[in-house]
């Protein structure tokens, strides 16, 4: 086993490096590899933003629910199509 990453190591490890929930044993292997690797460095690089952008879109609809549609969805949602309620004058 060589003291560097190969491409595999690096694209098994890119999210964990995007996340940062990588070591810094393991951040600078990457580092080195990606010097010598423009494959590699262009696959981090997409996939940086790639993560980027479903972070921003997906931060934004909650934002934008009213609070009020979202009581109705929830409501809806706890209480699927329960028995008809008894009409007091039937
Ligand atoms: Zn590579």
């Amino acid at each position: 086993m060589g003291i560097g990453f190969t491409c595999k190591d690096v694209a098994e490890r890119a999210n964990a490096l995007i996340d940062g929930e990588l070591g810094f044993a393991d951040r600078l292997k990457i580092r080195l590899h990606l010097a010598i690797c423009k494959g590699c460095d262009h696959f981090i690089h997409q996939m940086r933003q790639t993560k980027a952008l479903i972070r921003a879109s997906a931060a934004m609809p909650a934002e934008e629910v009213p609070p009020a549609a979202l009581d109705a969805i929830l409501a809806r949602v706890a209480r699927p199509e329960e028995e008809p309620e008894p009409k007091p004058d039937g």
